[in-house]
């Protein structure tokens, strides 16, 4: 079936141009969409983003373009269950055998996993280490209507996209708060991409209440060498936070969370470092 550029989000492709355009795309995106054709427009966007040859890229008209919409694009991958209950791990195997010839034209290859809530345990496992370590340039998006269901060592390799109406407004705040911190006083950060992705890995892992979260805060004070960078890091936090809270699925928790964040931040104007000021956020969530 042709997929339909006017189908996708306009404010996550908004969000993806950005990302595209200064070289801060992830190599593995997760989707949650209620409005799973939405989500595949949105990903096939921005594969035609980057292929688009037309000049208001992506134009969904040029030769690129259509052959990626109409499904005929050699580098260009849609995996789903068809007519079964999952997606086996025979199907993300032939995705893993595909990354090691190189791309058939472009530079890039791109991996559309639809409904992966139905991806079995081997065969989500069998996605790991291609999520963890693209050998190749490669784009993995995967699209769920729901992204609790998605295992969370594979959830946490992931760049997650919330479509709701809520979660586009604040993705978009986000943004804009972004944009003030790196104009001001985020100048100095030389690792600020590592530091988000940390960052974000963090959030993901704390609200799902995962062990992993201790581990990965002690990244993220190993990451923070200055005084600049741990404050990015606890402004980021902060706006996380306010989200979350905002999200209103369950506000009880995203209040609790903002109030850590309070006690936070004046722990770490007290001089109490980052790693402890973390562990305190984590053991106490
Ligand atoms: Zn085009």
């Amino acid at each position: 079936m042709k997929i339909d550029l006017k189908q996708a989000n306009d404010r996550q492709t908004a969000f993806l141009r950005k990302a595209y355009e200064r070289k801060r795309l992830s190599h593995a995106y997760l989707f949650e969409d209620a409005l799973p054709q939405e989500a595949l427009a949105t990903a096939c966007w921005l594969f035609c983003l980057i292929n688009c040859t037309g000049a208001q890229k992506p134009d969904g008209t040029c030769w690129q373009c259509q052959r990626i919409l109409n499904g005929e694009h050699p580098d260009f991958f849609r995996l789903k269950a068809l007519n079964q209950a999952t997606i086996s791990i025979d199907q993300v195997r032939s995705l893993k055998s595909e990354l090691a010839k190189t791309p058939k034209e472009g530079q890039w290859r791109f991996f559309v996993i639809e409904e992966a809530e139905k991806l079995t345990q081997e065969a989500a496992n069998a996605l790991l280490n291609l999520l963890e370590e693209p050998v190749a340039p490669v784009v993995t998006i995967l699209v769920t209507r729901n992204a609790a269901q998605i295992i969370p060592t594979v959830r946490s390799r992931t760049q997650i996209l919330y479509f709701d109406r809520f979660s586009e407004q604040r993705s978009e705040k986000k943004e804009i708060f972004f944009d003030d911190m790196t104009a001001t006083e985020t100048a100095s950060l030389e690792n600020r991409s590592d530091l988000d992705q940390a960052i974000q890995y963090f959030c993901q892992e704390l609200l799902a209440h995962q062990t992993m979260a201790l581990i990965q805060a002690h990244q993220i004070a190993a990451q923070a060498k200055n005084a600049a960078a741990v404050k990015y890091v606890l402004f980021s936090l902060q706006q996380w936070s306010q989200k979350t809270f905002e999200k209103g699925t369950d506000l009880t928790q995203g209040a609790h969370l903002l109030e850590l964040m309070l006690r936070v931040n004046a722990m770490s104007a007290s001089h109490v470092s980052l790693n402890n000021c973390l562990d305190y956020l984590v053991l106490n969530f």
